[in-house]
């Protein structure tokens, strides 16, 4: 059985992100690694399956242990990719999505950089503020931090291998299997294809 790929999937707060991955989940080539952090769950979040959800000094003896592909702090929590959530799953075929904020999204392509990045933007800073006020769970002041916090990654968007504009979502999932497939498509990923072609 051919290998998986390892695909890091970044994105701003408010660009759909959810929403996109729900839809391309419901392809059973894709799952995506359970990350270990040491933020509180929130209501409805399930240990183990949103999050591994551990202490803080249980966090960085796995760090010492070297059981993190990446970790990383973001709002003063730390959030890390286990290799045991991701080798198994690749080995068996699966494409891991690492749904993973832009600095451990700068450490997984330095030390994994056969992985594929792939960046959601909003269509402007406007457009996500708009989104944002009108899902009307957070605070002028919070959605501000937000919307500043969204162009600090959007200003790192051009480290990823692609960028997709998630305007419309059914286009915007469309685009992103057209990226899967182009991927497979590359020659270099299909080893064994020509010589098939030329002795067939
Ligand atoms: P939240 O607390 O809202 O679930 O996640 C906060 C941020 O942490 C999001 O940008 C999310 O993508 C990122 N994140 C989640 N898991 C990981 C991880 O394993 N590593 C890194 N570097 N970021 C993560």
């Amino acid at each position: 059985m051919s290998k998986g790929r390892l695909i890091i999937f970044s994105a701003p707060s408010g660009c759909g992100k959810g929403t996109m991955l729900e839809q391309i989940l419901k392809n059973d080539k894709f799952c995506v690694s359970v990350s270990a952090t040491t933020r509180n769950p929130r209501e409805g979040e399930v240990n183990g399956v949103n999050y591994h959800f551990i202490s803080r000094e249980d966090f960085l003896k796995r760090v010492e242990n070297g059981e993190f592909i990446e970790h990383a702090e973001y709002c003063n929590n730390l959030y890390g990719t286990l290799h045991s959530e991701v080798d198994r799953k690749i080995n068996e075929g699966k494409n891991v999505i690492l749904e993973i904020e832009v600095q451990g999204a700068m450490n997984v392509m330095k030390n994994v950089p056969d992985a594929l990045s792939v960046f959601i933007a909003p269509p402007s800073v406007n457009e996500l503020r708009r989104r944002l006020n009108k899902r009307g769970t957070e605070t002028q002041e919070v959605i501000e931090e937000r919307v500043s916090q969204a162009e600090r990654e959007i200003s790192c968007a051009d480290k990823y291998d692609y960028i997709i504009i998630n305007d419309a979502l059914e286009d915007a999932i469309d685009d992103f299997f057209s990226v899967i497939r182009a991927e497979e498509l590359k020659s270099v990923n299909q080893p064994s294809l020509v010589s098939d072609i030329l002795n067939k």
